[in-house]
């Protein structure tokens, strides 16, 4: 993007394309997964030129089986319909179309007069390409702050990018605190004229029938003021982080995920208001720099959704669906007679959302116990997740398999049960299987083993150790390569 010049007492600036705008012409901000108003450097560039048209864009664009599922299209509508209240408290809209994000952002472009597009960096293959091929068409100008740090900030002694997570979040501590972040304008100027939009509701992105996502908004709020007050709520609960965010039965973690993935606050503010809490926040700023990790290897690595990081894991005598097709649905729906794991699975498909530690667990099972493939747990979390995040998403299952750059050797087995307990999962299963909830905490872990199954609560899809025994199996016969 090219720098402004003060020319003449008139703020002017060259186009990559060499074309003079003038402070009149309006700039086009580009929204994707960075929905807010505060601390969103591409708003902050783009009002200092001139009138601004914000748009967002509903672009299929993505390969298919990275089109943007289900519960995160109910996220989008709402947080969209939050964001255009929130802009046109600024004298200010939101512009709607669907189609190719470039075509679209250039047709816009040739409408308006606009020659220069701000936007915030992301990282998903699929919006690099994007960027790369709006860049050759219009004036594009992107910023930070999707992240702490932007990929490659960072680096080894020898200048690579880091692989492996615990020196990755040394060095990216050595950079923090970030910096202070950004109000939002006070105003936005309009542009003399708007481009036409799409009707927001037209787009269909909320579930009719049925309507799958019912008990969503009990739960949620989308949309900047939303992440706010869960950042706010969560501050008085951080000093616990490190003991509640384990235990399941307790809301110990801080649920910001899906407002950290539409980017309806930045990870710049969350760093700075938690780490000004009260007790230590380490644990939880460590947790933060995951997400970073995650885009990091997302940008090393564009097709780790798809391809095992470790090649060995390509021989992996993974489960045909055909054969294991009524486990995968005994998994997805909450019936594969292990009570933590069901419980995940339900509370996922009711929220959006599910615990890390219960995620780890239900992923797991998968994976080892049933022997299927990550792919295909990795695109039902996609579908049914709220914080359905490619590199979150991608390298967590990875790291679960075995098959990550960074990962959990394959051979170390979760043992459902017992990870149950341990962390004082009974509640939490009370309420997401409520045939086991008048079950005490001593049998409800694995009502099976104490003759306490209901009839109405499915057997055990395979044995604990059947299980793992034949992942073992199956992993004796690619170890040698890893
Ligand atoms: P907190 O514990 O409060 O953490 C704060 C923030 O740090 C989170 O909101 C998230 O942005 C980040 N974070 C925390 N843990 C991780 C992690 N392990 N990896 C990357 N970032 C992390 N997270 C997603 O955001 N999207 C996904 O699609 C996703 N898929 C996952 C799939 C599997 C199999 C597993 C095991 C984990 C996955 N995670 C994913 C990571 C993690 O489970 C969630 O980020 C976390 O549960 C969100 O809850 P929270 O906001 O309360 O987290």
């Amino acid at each position: 993007c090219s720098a402004s010049l003060q020319m003449g007492g008139d703020l002017e600036h060259r186009s990559a394309h060499g074309m003079p705008g003038r402070m009149s012409d309006p700039v086009l901000l580009w929204f994707r997964q960075d929905l807010r108003l505060a601390d969103q450097a591409a708003l902050g560039a783009a009002v200092q030129e001139g009138p601004v048209i914000p748009l967002y864009v509903l672009d299929d664009q993505a390969p298919r089986q990275w089109k943007m599922g289900g519960a995160s299209r109910w996220w989008l509508h709402h947080s969209l319909r939050s964001l255009d209240d929130d802009l046109r408290k600024k004298g200010s809209r939101l512009v709607l179309r669907q189609g190719n994000c470039v075509d679209q952002i250039v047709q816009i472009a040739e409408e308006t007069g606009a020659r220069r597009v701000h936007a915030l960096h992301h990282y998903e293959p699929w919006w690099r390409n994007a960027e790369k091929a709006l860049g050759k068409r219009l004036d594009l100008c992107l910023h930070d702050g999707a992240l702490l740090l932007p990929p490659g900030a960072v680096r080894t002694g020898g200048g690579n990018s880091y692989r492996i997570y615990t020196p990755f979040a040394r060095a990216v501590m050595d950079h923090m605190p970030p910096a202070e972040p950004v109000r939002a304008p006070s105003r936005i100027d309009a542009p003399g004229q708007w481009p036409k939009g799409d009707s927001l509701d037209r787009w269909g992105l909320l579930p009719t029938a049925p309507d799958w996502a019912a008990a969503f908004s009990r739960d949620w709020t989308p949309g900047e003021a939303g992440a706010r007050a869960n950042v706010a709520a969560f501050l008085d609960e951080a000093a616990d982080y490190d003991r509640a965010r384990n235990l399941p039965s307790r809301e110990g973690s801080s649920r910001l995920s899906p407002h950290l993935h539409f980017g309806e606050v930045s990870p710049a503010q969350v760093w700075r208001q938690v780490a000004g809490a009260p007790g230590n926040a380490t644990t939880f700023l460590k947790e933060l720099i995951w997400r970073d990790y995650a885009h990091t290897q997302i940008w090393a690595m564009p097709a780790y959704g798809s391809e095992n990081a470790r090649p060995a894991f390509d021989a992996m005598p993974w489960r045909d669906l055909r054969e294991a097709g009524v486990d995968f649905t005994a998994w997805k729906t909450g019936r594969t007679g292990y009570p933590i794991v069901d419980a995940g699975m339900r509370q996922l498909w009711t929220t959006g959302w599910m615990h890390n530690r219960v995620r780890m667990i239900a992923a797991s099972f998968l994976i080892k116990h049933l022997l299927i493939d990550w792919r295909h747990g990795a695109r039902w979390f996609w579908d049914t997740l709220v914080d359905a995040s490619y590199a979150n998403n991608s390298v967590n299952w990875q790291w679960v398999a075995g098959s990550g750059v960074d990962a959990n050797i394959f051979s170390r087995i979760m043992a459902p049960l017992t990870q149950s307990e341990k962390f004082e999962a009974a509640d939490y299963i009370r309420k997401w299987v409520p045939e086991l909830a008048h079950l005490n905490d001593d049998v409800i872990h694995d009502p099976e083993a104490h003759d306490a199954r209901p009839a109405d609560y499915p057997a055990k899809c395979i044995d604990h150790r059947e299980g793992r025994e034949r992942a073992l199996a199956a992993w004796r016969r690619i170890s040698h390569d890893c």
